[in-house]
């Protein structure tokens, strides 16, 4: 492989037809010569002359489709080599710890989960991540080809235990490259931001350019996704919705304010108004949904009012950013599929006509692996922009 860094136009758009190539094949897995070149508007020399260009670089391979049935010559297909190029896909939760081995074209290779090791010092936690990294490393086969990693932090942990992403990204670069190189990243991004971004790719959202990810745990976070692009704003702590003000009069928050939309919907003030303690965050928010659904009046009453408000906030997402799709994952999961009347009577009384009318609300299609699955679009965000130079080992 030539190693150009030229810039002629020539090669610019080979890089760029190089890089749409890899990225439709990525998303969609096995696809024929012929859909290239029509979805790619290129001609049949040229995805011919790209493939055989990712090929040599090992990220693709081309054959005969499995099924022959039909009359004539069947079209070349070409399919990411998944088993090869990987990226690792990382996620910081408040109560544990994932990683996995994503192939390009999104195959999870391998997979490890551990807790969160208490206490407010990130050290024990980075070196967790990088102990899980180092146990799947063992068993990647020699041959593979590491392209990058991507690393999903929940809100809560950066507030709650107040790690900050200047720290924690160089640290956990620090554990991780002795491992996996310079060039491996991670790089991070909210769990919500993630989670749309893997919904916007591969699940819910596939085909919508606006959308709205709403991820629930401890707080409240938002990957908002307009005109097809991640709004992350200028420190990439965009999408804090959780502290958006719904009710001034309300009660007081973590961060200081109050009447939050996390004092309202969150996990800590539904379990306090259902009367039930905070042992395990998930399972008892779990648990009080379904007591709800089975006749307990608190608890019924107190997911009520928290669908209301969630609906609430909702209708003011929509009426700024106009999305076609909106999300709700972690534990606003459960809290929109026990309250979905509240949720759409709030949008219906609230939003503007011409946002609401052509908004859909979905729970997570890729579940609790969503924010995992867009860790991983990271991971393989500089291989898909230039395939070749990215691919070098
Ligand atoms: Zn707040």
């Amino acid at each position: 492989m030539s190693s150009s860094t030229s810039s002629s136009p020539q090669e610019s758009v080979r890089r760029q037809n190089l890089g749409a190539l890899l990225r439709y094949i990525h998303v969609r897995g096995a696809t024929s010569r012929a859909e290239l070149t029509s979805r790619l508007g290129l001609n049949r020399s040229t995805i011919g002359a790209l493939t055989a260009d990712l090929a040599t670089a090992g990220l693709v391979d081309e054959g005969v489709p499995h099924e022959t049935g039909r009359a004539g010559r069947p079209s070349i297909v070409v399919r990411p080599r998944s088993s090869r190029v990987y990226g690792y896909a990382l996620s910081l939760e408040l109560d544990r710890l994932r990683a996995a081995r994503v192939g390009l074209g999104g195959k999870v290779l391998d997979g490890r989960t551990a807790q969160r090791p208490p206490g407010p010092d990130p050290a024990p936690t980075i070196a967790a991540l990088a102990a899980l990294v180092a146990d799947m490393q063992r068993t990647a086969p020699a041959d593979a080809v590491l392209v990058g990693s991507g690393l999903a932090v929940s809100g809560s942990v950066r507030h709650h235990l107040g790690w900050a992403d200047d720290t924690l990204e160089p640290e956990l670069a620090g554990a991780l490259q002795p491992r996996l190189g310079q060039s491996a990243g991670p790089f991070l991004g909210g769990i919500a931001d993630l989670a749309a971004l893997a919904e916007h790719t591969r699940g819910a959202a596939t085909g919508a350019d606006n959308v709205i990810y709403l991820h629930g745990d401890a707080g409240i976070s938002a990957g908002i996704i307009a005109g097809g692009r991640r709004i992350t704003g200028f420190g990439g702590h965009g999408g804090e919705v959780g502290h958006m003000v719904v009710n001034p009069g309300g009660r007081l928050c973590g961060c200081g304010s109050r009447g939050c939309w996390e004092t309202e919907i969150g996990e800590r003030a539904l379990l306090h108004l259902a009367g039930r303690a905070i042992a395990t965050p998930g399972a008892a928010m779990t648990a009080a949904m379904h007591a709800a659904q089975d006749g307990d009046e608190l608890a019924r009453d107190a997911v009520l009012h928290a669908a209301d408000w969630l609906g609430f906030g909702v209708a003011n997402l929509v009426n700024i950013f106009n999305p076609t799709v909106v999300v709700f994952g972690g534990t606003l999961r459960e809290l929109f599929l026990t309250g979905a009347d509240q949720v759409r009577h709030r949008l219906y009384t609230m939003a503007l006509p011409a946002c609401r009318e052509h908004v859909a609300l979905h729970t997570p299609q890729l579940g609790d692996d969503a924010p995992l699955v867009g860790a991983a679009e990271l991971a393989f965000e500089s291989l898909l922009s230039d395939p070749l130079y990215a691919a070098k080992p």
